[in-house]
């Protein structure tokens, strides 16, 4: 049997999967970030016992990133910009393929995560645009358009959007490295945690702190709405597993379009508009299998 491997390289863990989709899930493994020597080690020595026997078909890697993925450049599939220390230009995808010595798909943890929910779930299969969000550590958007995936001058970094910041309701300044107060700055996980005193998961339901988080996530989602007229858009991450924060972030969605965006899904059916992943927290890695699938399942 051929088995494919899923990497799901993320700023505080990598995830490892074996396996040929959700229902047929092999071996599964996930290892702390630390440095790229040790982390990319533990990686490739997870994957050998399977690539030595021959049984490993190929590898699809879903990176945090910004990632390098225009395949005629010199540095395509390395990690570029992260003020991740020491992850900063390193060659994610060429040292694992050298060391496991078998094909392999990359992009980013996103595009991974959209792709694996349209792969794997029937109901996602023919929407086109298809957007995943996730709001976890960091805030991404991953775009599937076309049938393929959004790359472009880079690939979109809609995680940093510059959305509107009451400092008067929220003197918060942000935390974001590069932009302070960008979407990700104000509305990650680490954002809350550092706004609030206290992790997003300790606070309680009543807290202030939910009705503000689904603003900012709504006013990146009529954006979204606004530039690529998507079909579905998932919302995944370990922050709006929160509950109620969807139904929330529903209606804050409808208040701000206020009417304009003339479709049914918007106006009647948002709750099947904008969805949590079907693939639970495994989007990611499961969608590196899909990916690998998709580019080297013939191979
Ligand atoms: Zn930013």
């Amino acid at each position: 049997m051929k088995l494919f491997g899923g990497i799901e390289a993320g700023g505080t863990k990598f995830v490892c999967l074996v396996g040929n989709g959700p229902d047929q899930l092999v071996e599964e493994k996930r290892f702390p970030t630390t440095t790229p020597d040790e982390t990319i080690a533990q990686v490739v020595s997870f994957f050998s016992p399977y690539a030595n026997r021959g049984e490993l078909a190929a590898v699809g890697i879903a990176s945090f990133g910004p990632v390098d993925l225009n395949p005629s450049s010199k540095t395509y599939g390395y990690i570029t910009t992260t003020p991740k220390p020491g992850w900063a230009q390193v060659d994610l995808c060429g040292r694992i393929k050298n060391a496991l010595n078998v094909p392999v798909a990359f992009d980013t943890d996103v595009y991974a995560a959209a792709f694996g929910e349209q792969y794997w779930t029937p109901e996602n299969k023919s929407l086109d645009p298809f957007l995943y969000m996730t709001v976890g550590t960091g805030i991404g958007v991953g775009v599937i358009a076309n049938g393929s995936p959004l790359h472009g001058l880079v690939h979109p970094e809609t995680g940093h959007f510059a959305i509107p910041h009451d400092f008067q309701k929220d003197p918060f300044p942000g935390i974001c490295p590069y932009h302070g107060d960008c979407l990700e700055g104000l509305a990650s996980g680490p954002a809350i945690e550092k706004r609030w005193g206290q992790r997003a998961e300790t606070l309680p339901d009543t807290h202030p702190a939910w009705e503000l988080e689904a603003e900012y996530i709504a006013l990146a989602v009529v954006n979204l709405i606004y530039a690529y007229s998507p079909m579905r858009i998932v919302i995944g991450g370990g922050v709006p597993a929160h509950p109620g924060l969807h139904i929330s972030i529903h209606q804050q969605v409808r208040q701000l379009i206020n009417g304009y965006v003339n479709s049914p899904m918007v106006l009647e059916k948002i709750d099947s508009y904008i969805i949590p992943p079907t693939l639970g927290t495994r989007s990611g890695v499961l969608g590196a299998i899909a990916m690998a699938i998709n580019e080297h399942g013939n191979a």
